[in-house]
C-alpha cells in the first residue's frame, strides 16, 4: 500500500476512513455515506481541513486544547524526552524525573492540601481509578460497606465501565451492562430544563439537598462519596444556581462524604482559575484531570488526592495502576504545558480579558429570537435553543433536532460548536483573542439566522 498522507484526495481518505476506521459516538453506517472532515493541521484557535477551510474551533478540540494548537515547545520537550527517556513505568519502586516534576507541580498548583497525584492516560481512567480509591479508603478505615458513589443524572466522567457508570448518560448505560453495582444518581442543577416555576436559587438548594436525602436513604454506612463536575460540560455546559455548591460542601461535610471534584475540563484555567473548585467554592478530596493538563498534546490524566485520603491509602498496596500512569513523554509536556499556561498569565487571560470580553458579546446572543438563555463561566458557555423564550419551551421535534441543524449551519460558516440536545454549547482555547473573539460571536449569529431561517421553513418553530 502506498503511503497515505494529507496530499491525497479528500474522498480517497475518507473511503480509507470508512473502510476501516470505527469512530467515536458515531453512527459509522451513516457517517461513512456522508465522509468524516480530515484535519489536517491547525495553528491557535484555527483548523484547517483536507479542502483548505480555515474553521475556528469553538470547542478546543474536545475541550482540551487550552493553550491553542502549535505551540512548537511542546514537540520539543517530547522529542527530547522521547531521546533521554521514552518509556519507563512507576510500579516496582522505580521513578522518573517527569513524574516528580509533574506530580510536585500539580501539588503546588492545586487548592488546599491536594498534595498527591494518581496518574491515568485519560479521564475515563482517572475516575476509574478513584472509584477504587474511594471504595479502598474506607476498607482500610474499617468501613467497608461505605462503597455507594453518588452521582449525578447527565454528568459526563468518561466512557469506560466504571467512569460510564458514574456517568448520568443513560443512552450510554444502554449499552455494555452500565452501570456498576453501588453507583447512585440525582438529578441535575439545570434549572432552565427542570427548575419550573421555582427560583434558580430555590431549585440550586432543593437539588442541593437531593444529595442529603440520598444519603439518608441508602444510609450514612453505605455512602463513599460524591462526584460531580464543577461545571458539566458535556451535559450541556450547566452552569449550577449560586445556591448549590455551598450546600452541597455543607452536606459532604456533615456526613463525612468524600467529595470527588471532575475537574477534566474545568480545570487548568477553563473557568478563569486554576480549577472550577475555586471558581464555585468547594474543598474537594480529590480532583479528576485531564484534557488541559497537557492541553491535549498527549494524553495524560490523573486523580489529585488530599493529604488525609494520601495517608490512608498509603498505608497498603493499592492494587491498581496502568502501564501509561506517569507516562514520561506525557508527563514532560503535561508540564511545558502548564509553565507555559503560568508564565504567559493564561487563566489572568480568560479572567482578565478574553472571558469578561466574551461574556458581554455571549449573553447578547440571548436577544436572538431562537435563543432562551446565553450563559458562560471563563470560557465555557452555552445557549439554549428554544420556540418560546418565556416558558423556556422545548422543541416539538425529537430533542436535538434543531441544535444538529445549527450545528451544521456553524460547520457551514468554519465554526466549530458542538450541540447537547437543542443546546448549543462552546469551549474555545484559553489564548483565544478578542478579535478571534468577534469572529467566533459573528460566526454563531450568522448560523443562528441561518438556522431560524431553515426552521421557519420546515415548519420546525
Ligand atoms: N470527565 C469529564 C468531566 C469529561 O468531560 C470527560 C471527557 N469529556 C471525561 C471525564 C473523560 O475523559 P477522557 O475522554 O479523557 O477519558
Amino acid at each position: 500500500m502506498s503511503a497515505i498522507t494529507n496530499h491525497m484526495p479528500t474522498a480517497e481518505l475518507q473511503a480509507l476512513d470508512a473502510a476501516h476506521h470505527m469512530h467515536p459516538f458515531t453512527t459509522n453506517k451513516e457517517l461513512a455515506e456522508k465522509g468524516a472532515r480530515i484535519i489536517t493541521r491547525a495553528q491557535g484557535v484555527t483548523l484547517t481541513d483536507s479542502e483548505g477551510n480555515q474553521i475556528l474551533d469553538a470547542m478546543a478540540g474536545l475541550w482540551c486544547v487550552n493553550i491553542g494548537y502549535g505551540r512548537p515547545e511542546l514537540a520539543e520537550v517530547a522529542s527530547r524526552q522521547m531521546r533521554e527517556l521514552p518509556f519507563y513505568n512507576t510500579f516496582f519502586q522505580t521513578t522518573h524525573v517527569p513524574a516528580i516534576a509533574l506530580s510536585s507541580k500539580l501539588a503546588e498548583l492545586a487548592p488546599g492540601d491536594l498534595n498527591h497525584v494518581f496518574f491515568a492516560g485519560s479521564g475515563s481512567e482517572a475516575n476509574d481509578t478513584n472509584i477504587r480509591m474511594v471504595r479502598t479508603y474506607w476498607a482500610l478505615k474499617g468501613k467497608p460497606s461505605k462503597s455507594i458513589i453518588i452521582s449525578r443524572k447527565n454528568a459526563y466522567h468518561g466512557s469506560s465501565v466504571g467512569s460510564g457508570s458514574l456517568g448520568g448518560m443513560t443512552y450510554m448505560h444502554e449499552q455494555g451492562g452500565l452501570p456498576i453495582p453501588d453507583v447512585h444518581h440525582i438529578n441535575q442543577p439545570h434549572w432552565w430544563a427542570e427548575g419550573g416555576e421555582m427560583s434558580p436559587e430555590d431549585f440550586g438548594l432543593a437539588r442541593a439537598q437531593e444529595l442529603e436525602q440520598a444519603i439518608l436513604d441508602l444510609g450514612e454506612d453505605r455512602v463513599a462519596a460524591f462526584i460531580a463536575e464543577p461545571i458539566q460540560g458535556a451535559g450541556g455546559v450547566i452552569i449550577p444556581p449560586a445556591t448549590y455548591w455551598p450546600e452541597i460542601q455543607r452536606i459532604c461535610d456533615k456526613y463525612e462524604i468524600l467529595l470527588i471534584a471532575d475537574e477534566v475540563i474545568c480545570g487548568f484555567g477553563r473557568t478563569g482559575n486554576w480549577f472550577g473548585s475555586i471558581t464555585v467554592g468547594i474543598r474537594p478530596d480529590i480532583m479528576t484531570i485531564a484534557k488541559g493538563l497537557s492541553s491535549g498534546y498527549q494524553p495524560i490524566g490523573g486523580s489529585i488526592v488530599s493529604d488525609e485520603v494520601a495517608a490512608v491509602m498509603d498505608s497498603a498496596e493499592f492494587n491498581h495502576g496502568y502501564t501509561y500512569s506517569g507516562h514520561p513523554v506525557a508527563a514532560a509536556v503535561a508540564l511545558e504545558n502548564l509553565r507555559i499556561i503560568e508564565e504567559e498569565n493564561v487563566i489572568g487571560h480568560v479572567r482578565d480579558v478574553a472571558g469578561p470580553y466574551m461574556k458581554k458579546k455571549w449573553e447578547a446572543l440571548a436577544d436572538h429570537p431562537l435563543v432562551g438563555e446565553a450563559r458562560i463561566v471563563g470560557l465555557m458557555g452555552s445557549i439554549a435553543l428554544t420556540p418560546h423564550k418565556d416558558s423556556r419551551a422545548k422543541f416539538a421535534s425529537e430533542a436535538g433536532t434543531v441544535g444538529f441543524i445549527c450545528r451544521e449551519r456553524c460547520f457551514a460558516n468554519n465554526l466549530v460548536m458542538r450541540h447537547v440536545g437543542d443546546r448549543m454549547i462552546i469551549s474555545p482555547p484559553l489564548v483565544i483573542s478578542t478579535e478571534e473573539i468577534d469572529t467566533l460571536v459573528e460566526r454563531a449569529t450568522k448560523a443562528l439566522d441561518e438556522c431560524y431561517a431553515e426552521l421557519k421553513k420546515r415548519d420546525l418553530l
